[in-house]
């Protein structure tokens, strides 16, 4: 199966002058590449950058290899909402893929599951791809059934086919860079996650297909472990995505255990 690389760019960077310059250093590194790159690579770039993004991932080495999501998205798909942005209006900009339930928005922003639950519905709604986000906040205490209560809540209603349709992206919150003391996951340590949500989703919705990444301080150093455990289907980068340099470190870890 092919893995993922998922660019989440959170609310950076500050100028459209830095966002073409991740872009262009990506795309001279897949343009040195002598055979096509073959993991799936994913931008999701602030609102603001969506077009940005969308006329560079329309030219040269980009055009084949990387595609647009989107960070968010409002729950209805018309309506007077003020400052939300409609699946309708980011599937017309070109997005393919949407992040939904990041901790940031959950945890920062108070995004409950039921508010999850209704993004994860308007992405599937308007045939997008969501990326839905799940981990817990400490790996203490009732963690394992705090994970899959998390899982429950958000997909509760979703159908097993559209379940299919879903990237997760296991991020243990403790993980995540930005967070005081983060530390990345193990591989094995996130693979034992992955497969309980496995479990999980094969009793509970009697779906053994999901495709599920894992997401939290990968960075150049420990890309190419994540990368190449079998059962890990790919990464969410967050911090290290808008560093150039780092990115393409990641993407050649991507090339390595492949
Ligand atoms: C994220 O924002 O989803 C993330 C995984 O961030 P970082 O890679 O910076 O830990």
């Amino acid at each position: 199966m092919k893995k993922f690389i998922i660019a989440n760019w959170k609310m950076l960077p500050q100028t459209a002058v830095q966002a073409r310059e991740i872009l262009a250093r990506t795309d001279e590194f897949l343009g040195g590449l002598q055979e096509r790159f073959e993991p799936s690579l994913v931008f999701c770039p602030p609102f603001v950058f969506l077009d940005e993004v969308a006329t560079a991932l329309g030219q040269s080495h980009l055009l084949h290899d990387a595609e647009l999501g989107a960070q968010d998205i409002a729950t209805r798909d018309e309506g007077a909402l003020t400052g939300e942005i409609s699946g309708p209006q980011l599937a017309v900009s070109g997005v393919r893929y949407v992040i939904v339930g990041h901790s940031e928005r959950r945890w920062t922003l108070g995004e409950d599951d039921a508010t999850v639950n209704a993004k994860l519905t308007a992405v599937l709604r308007n045939d997008l791809v969501p990326i839905v986000c799940l981990g817990e906040r400490e790996r203490s205490g009732a963690w394992e059934e705090i994970l899959r209560a998390q899982a429950r809540a958000t997909f509760h209603d979703v159908a097993p086919v559209d379940i299919a349709r879903c990237l997760i992206a296991y991020e243990p919150v403790w993980a995540i860079s930005t967070n005081p003391d983060a530390r990345p996951d193990t591989p094995e340590s996130a693979l034992k996650s992955i497969e309980l949500l496995r479990s999980f989703f094969a009793e509970e919705f009697a779906t053994a297909d999901v495709r599920v990444l894992y997401g939290g301080s990968v960075n150049p150093d420990n890309a190419v472990a994540f990368l190449g455990t079998k059962g890990i289907d790919g990464v969410l980068v967050g911090g290290a995505s808008v560093r150039p340099d780092d990115f393409v470190q990641i993407l050649q870890a991507a090339i390595a255990p492949l």
